[in-house]
């Protein structure tokens, strides 16, 4: 397999030192008060890697709060500057991709929706061929685990080096435990594919549901994954998307504490 991971440098810092690796914020970017009152309190836990916010929204259905858009990279580049803690948005279009690069966006995740799509995913390749920068690629909504190795051979040849996939789950119809089926086969499969790729699991979007979230991460690290990218926000019940899966930050801080202490990743 060609496709390059983080490299090997990169690698051992992450596995070694860090591990695991969380990214942590809100689902969506709603104001900048907002983004610092959660990203001081995650900053202060000293456990958060990079701090997400999403500032461009794939809503399935049009009227719901699409994001605030470009002035929300000032928001991140604020957070940077005052709490140390490096940054990550939602790409998913070149023009979002400049626009992140241009603001020293530490981090660009590329959606499931946009995972699914492999036009849009090389124009976002070609976009970012020469940055220097993370790239996460979320699973397609979709079970198709090459569509997901194809999104990120893509990235891969673009030259870009530090490259982590994230398993939010798979839609399906109908009712259901959970928002998005985990179907661990599948980011275990591309575990394999790739060796020393990082896979993150993120619980918020496979769960739906704050409850659950805890039997998920145990569930992540008995299967070895690299860490987390979970919702956080400083008052869930008021999130403008996803609130009723996003966790407080100290919800989050007890979490780890407990969870992860008798795992090997720490
Ligand atoms: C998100 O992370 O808020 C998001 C929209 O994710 P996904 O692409 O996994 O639905
Ligand atoms: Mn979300």
């Amino acid at each position: 397999m060609e496709v390059q991971a983080a490299s090997k440098k990169s690698r051992k810092k992450t596995v070694e030192k860090r591990r695991p690796l969380i990214i942590a914020g809100p689902c969506s970017a709603e104001s900048e008060g907002q983004l610092l009152q959660t990203a001081r309190k995650l900053a202060a836990d000293k456990r958060t890697d990079f701090f997400r916010a999403g500032i461009w929204k794939p809503r399935t259905r049009p009227g719901n709060f699409e994001g605030v858009g470009n002035v929300g990279l000032r928001w991140l580049q604020r957070v940077k500057k005052e709490t140390g803690l490096k940054t990550a948005t939602e790409v998913a279009t070149t023009t979002h991709v400049y626009e992140a690069l241009k603001y020293g966006i530490d981090c660009l995740w590329i959606g499931a929706r946009t995972t699914a799509n492999p036009f849009a995913t090389q124009e976002i390749a070609d976009a970012l061929r020469g940055a220097d920068v993370m790239v996460c690629l979320k699973n397609p909504v979709n079970p198709d685990p090459a569509l997901w190795l194809g999104a990120i051979e893509r990235i891969s040849a673009a030259g870009i080096q530090k490259i982590i996939a994230i398993h939010r789950g798979f839609s399906s119809y109908g009712k259901s435990r959970y928002r998005n089926m985990p179907q661990w086969a599948i980011p275990l499969w591309l575990k394999k594919q790739v060796p020393g790729l990082p896979i993150l699991c993120d619980p918020s979007h496979i769960a739906g549901k704050r409850e659950l979230i805890p039997h998920i991460v145990r569930r992540s690290v008995l299967l070895g994954f690299d860490g987390l990218m979970i919702e956080v926000h400083h008052e869930p019940s008021k999130a403008l998307s996803d609130a009723g899966q996003q966790l407080t930050p100290e919800t989050l801080e007890r979490l780890m504490a407990g969870k992860f202490r008798n795992s090997s990743y720490l």
